[in-house]
């Protein structure tokens, strides 16, 4: 058996899969972790609720906020009280056994990849389009990794100029310091503030994509935006990694036709060769802790 734990801002989400990685037990818990020791307290009590199930001291992989120095255990995170802390040499200490850690979206990208929407695939990109905008890369099944814990990091891409001065778009400052990331317009407030450009404002993306479907000429003209700024992204993904499949993760993964209509938004401006097949994900939430259980065999 092995524990996959998904670690939050909010909350941690815990679960056992048997050796194929089929769901035995979940738990989800809420925590407001303030310091870096009530974090790890948490963390190791969720671990002994896994162990208590199981039985046995099972292997533990981590997904969190995040980058992770996978070569050192540290990690950079906003949304944790733990960034520059040894947190998995730490968690390692307290538990005797060893443990995994990554990145959220790469424990997403490693789940899908593996009996997920890119089962099968060479190349996947898994791209989670939420409150934010991020993604990773596995090949063959297992996770690249980089130098970095940063292949798939794309939502802080730049907007390319052409898009700017076509669709006379806002540079709009980002969460990470910089200005005109692809997350100020492709995240879900991203998409908000292109529908509020075509006069509808306080709009939810389910609301926007309803409306496109009705014949709401303005929302229309939004999902047009924004299947067009996310077709520039895949495009700049296509030229560096050239992936054979895209999964698409987080709530806006989960507008009806999705995946269809960006594969045909993405038709119109790719290369020529193969075409790159694009899902919607299989697992959905619960890849972040089947992917961070199957960091333990498959990183
Ligand atoms: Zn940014």
């Amino acid at each position: 058996m092995y524990g996959g734990m998904d670690v939050g801002g909010t909350k941690i989400e815990s679960c056992l899969f048997d050796e194929r990685f089929r769901p035995l037990e979940r738990r989800r818990v809420d925590t407001a972790c303030a310091t870096y020791e009530e974090l790890l307290d948490c963390i190791v009590g969720e671990a002994r609720w896994l162990d208590a199930r199981a039985g046995r001291a099972v292997g533990l992989g981590i997904g969190l906020p995040g980058l992770v120095d996978h070569a050192t255990g540290r990690a950079l995170t906003s949304n944790l009280p733990a960034t520059g802390r040894p947190l998995r040499e730490d968690l390692v200490v307290r538990l005797g056994r060893s443990v995994a850690m990554a990145n959220d979206c790469k424990c997403f990208a490693l789940s899908e990849a593996n009996g997920g929407a890119g089962d099968g695939g060479e190349t996947i990109l898994g791209l989670i389009l939420g409150t934010g905008v991020g993604g990773g890369v596995a090949h063959h099944g297992r996770l690249v990794l980089g130098h970095n814990d940063l292949p798939g990091e794309l939502g802080h891409l730049g907007i390319p100029g052409r898009c700017v001065a076509a669709w006379g778009l806002p540079i709009l400052p980002c969460g990470c310091g910089r200005v005109g990331c692809y997350e100020t317009l492709v995240s879900g407030p991203g998409m908000a503030r292109l529908a509020g450009r075509h006069g509808g404002t306080d709009r939810s993306p389910p609301e926007i994509a309803r409306l496109a479907r009705a014949g709401d000429e303005a929302m229309a003209a939004t999902m047009r935006d924004w299947l067009g700024l996310l077709a520039e992204l895949i495009h700049t993904a296509q030229c560096t990694i050239d992936m054979d499949c895209v999964v698409l993760g987080g709530g806006l993964s989960r507008i009806p036709e999705v995946a269809a209509m960006l594969a045909s938004a993405y038709g119109a401006l790719r290369m020529p060769g193969r075409p790159t097949r694009f899902a919607s994900a299989r697992f959905g939430d619960a890849s972040g802790t089947r992917g961070a259980a199957m960091l333990l065999t498959r990183s």
